[in-house]
């Protein structure tokens, strides 16, 4: 199957899917066979891409941080999730966009590098942070 084929289809289930009604990432994904944060990464994408608008969000989950930024390694645009440490300070990456699934990170992670990721990145509008 064609990658872009492929993407194009999984576009498709997953809008389709929210076309039902109000369903979180974890419950997407089960219907898509993919991981919630597999699912979180596609509507960012989608969202982006002006496809879909993300209306509804929850609270923060646990100390992680979601940003959207342009990543000076891969020169793209990226929408990634961090794990903090007590200190707020970055400390993992858990998912990144850049990868297929992205959870898959085969980079050398430069991003938790970047002096003051929380104030420069964009919040992401669906991890329910407020700036
Ligand atoms: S994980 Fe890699 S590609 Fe993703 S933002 Fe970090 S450095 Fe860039």
């Amino acid at each position: 199957m064609e990658a872009e084929s492929w993407w194009g289809d999984l576009d498709n289930a997953l809008l389709h899917c929210i076309a039902e009604g109000a369903m979180d990432p974890a419950e997407i994904g089960r219907h898509l066979g993919i991981s919630a944060a597999g699912v979180t990464s596609l509507l960012l994408l989608l969202a982006h891409q002006g496809k879909i608008r993300i209306r509804l969000v929850g609270g923060p989950i646990g100390d992680a941080l979601v940003r959207s930024f342009h990543c000076p390694s891969r020169d793209e645009k990226v929408a990634a999730e961090f794990s903090r440490d007590s200190g707020q300070r970055v400390t993992r990456v858990n998912w990144c966009s850049a990868f297929n699934p992205p959870t898959a990170i085969t980079c050398d992670r430069r991003c938790l590098e970047f002096d003051g990721l929380a104030a420069v990145g964009e919040p992401d509008v669906a991890s329910g942070e407020s700036t």
